[in-house]
Parts: C-alpha cells; sequence; structure tokens
C-alpha cells in the first residue's frame, strides 16, 4: 500500500503545544497520515526503551516508522575505520528501527573525496555488500536497507549508483530522493515523461516490478545550484521544484506503492497530506 507521511516533526506539531515525539502517531494519524520517518542524522541517539515505547504507541495508531541513518556514513571514506564505522552507525539504526517495529532504513552511502568517481563508488559497492550480509548475520535479514539518491556532484547516489547498489541484495532498495534528482540534474523532473524516463523507467527495468513497487521516496522541492542542491524548500515554492502531480500520475500508471516521505522545510506534515490528496485525486 502507498504511505504518505513527514521526516520528522513539521513545525506545526511544535506550534500547536506539542512537544513529544511520543505524542506524534495521535498527531499523524488525525491528519490521515500512515508514515513516520525518524532521522538519526547526528548520531543514533534513541534508546531501545525509548523507541520500543514509541514503536508500540505507533502501533496503536497504525503509523509505521521508518529511520534515517547518521549523515557520517560514507563507505569510501579514505580511512578505513570510517567505513567499518558505517556499518556501525547500519546496525545500530536496524537494532533501533526494531525497536520503532518498522524495516526500513535510509542512508547516505557515500562522498567522492579526492579519488575518482570508479573508486569511490567501488569502494561504496563493495562497503556495501559487506554491510548486507554482516546485518543479515545480525539477525536483521528482515530489514530493508535504501540507499538515497543524492543532491549534490560530491555524493555518491546517482540514479545509475542507487540502481547498481540495489542489484547487490534483495533487501537493499532504492530511496530515491525526486528533489535531489532534481536538482542534481538541473531540474530534469518537469512532466510525466521525465519522471518515468530519468528514473522510474531505468529502475523498473534493472531491477525489476516487485522491488520498484515498495521504493521508498522523499519528495521536497530542492533549491539547486551549479553543483546541485543548494536547500530543502516547501511547497510554496515555484521556481525550483520539482512538482508533485506528474510524478502521481507515473506512479498510478506503473502500480507503484512506495512509501512518500516529505522532507520540506517545517511544513512535512501539511505538505504530505497535500500529496496523499493529490495522489488520490487522480
Ligand atoms: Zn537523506
Amino acid at each position: 500500500m502507498i504511505k504518505f507521511g513527514p521526516s520528522g516533526n513539521s513545525e506545526s506539531f511544535f506550534n500547536e503545544g506539542y512537544k513529544s515525539t511520543l505524542e506524534m502517531p495521535e498527531w499523524l494519524s488525525k491528519r490521515n497520515l500512515e508514515i513516520f520517518e525518524y532521522s538519526f542524522g547526528r548520531g543514533v541517539n534513541v534508546t531501545s526503551e525509548t523507541a520500543t515505547k514509541l514503536g508500540n504507541v505507533a502501533k496503536q495508531y497504525n503509523i509505521e516508522i521508518t529511520a534515517h541513518a547518521p549523515y557520517f556514513i560514507n563507505f569510501s571514506a579514505l580511512e578505513e575505520e570510517k567505513i567499518e564505522n558505517s556499518y556501525k552507525y547500519l546496525s545500530a539504526s536496524c537494532k533501533i528501527e526494531r525497536c520503532f517495529g518498522g524495516n526500513r532504513v535510509v542512508f547516505h552511502s557515500g562522498a567522492q573525496m579526492k579519488q575518482s568517481r570508479d573508486i569511490a563508488f567501488n569502494k561504496v559497492k563493495e562497503g556495501v555488500e559487506k554491510t548486507i550480509y554482516r546485518l543479515i548475520d545480525e539477525g536483521y535479514g528482515d530489514m530493508y536497507i535504501c540507499p538515497e539518491t543524492m543532491g549534490k556532484q560530491g555524493q555518491i547516489g546517482t540514479v545509475e549508483e542507487i540502481i547498481e547498489l540495489c542489484k547487490l541484495h534483495k533487501n537493499i532498495i532504492p530511496c530515491v530522493d525526486f528533489g535531489h534528482v532534481n536538482a542534481l540534474l538541473q531540474g530534469a523532473l518537469k512532466t510525466t515523461d521525465d519522471y518515468k524516463r530519468v528514473v522510474l523507467d531505468p529502475m523498473l527495468n534493472e531491477l525489476g516490478y516487485e522491488k520498484v513497487k515498495k521504493m521508498h521516496v522523499h519528495f521536497s522541492k530542492i533549491q539547486y545550484g551549479a553543483k546541485g542542491e543548494i536547500k530543502h524548500l516547501t511547497f510554496e515554492d515555484t521556481e525550483f521544484g520539482p512538482e508533485f502531480e506528474p510524478l502521481a500520475v507515473a506512479l498510478k500508471e506503473y502500480k507503484l506503492e512506495p512509501y512518500i516521505l516529505s522532507e520540506s522545510a517545517g511544513t512535512q506534515a501539511e505538505d504530505s497530506a497535500e500529496m496523499k490528496r493529490i495522489y488520490n485525486s487522480l
């Protein structure tokens, strides 16, 4: 089933006087949203106890929680220790994601640094492949790890690279951040045909329907410059895009059922509700 929700609590959640993420599931269910992405951006700083508590409340309100692993992950790092830590960050994220009751962990796979693209990407491939088998050995064979398409030139994560990573194992599914793709490709996503040609068709051809059907999606409008992503915007923006409706048309036509998280700057809940409205109006 296709699901919509925010990444992180939106400003309106706090403006309405809510303070604790434990209150989030009820708040989201009142808005007819279905998922929430918990970001461990600066580290996995949630205890198993707290995560289990949140997971139980979320279950009560039918909210599924996905996790975003720390931004420090870099499988193409120059130091071996940082590559090993990248695995540890994913393992720690899986542990908490399981307490949340979910089975998806999104991550940024690497950065080119002072290496050729080929060398950097091969390191990422090797690191991610080793990691998936180590996670399975640890008992996380039920977890999907989702490498994300990135918005800046120096980051690993073009559509093609994410496809290659997802070929490594059935438990690796794509996280397509359409705002990132649009930023990196200088506004390439405008029409339904663009969404198909640039992202959906290559993914379907290379990865097959079952995997792409359940892909993970981040969607927000993003300001960009010559080197890609500058900052996340809200749906108020009319300059940078991308627009959601042409994508929704393609998702319906292709019968895809991704989890779609809004990463708008402050209006994540409102903008995910808007995406759900658009999708259901088609
Ligand atoms: Zn991300």
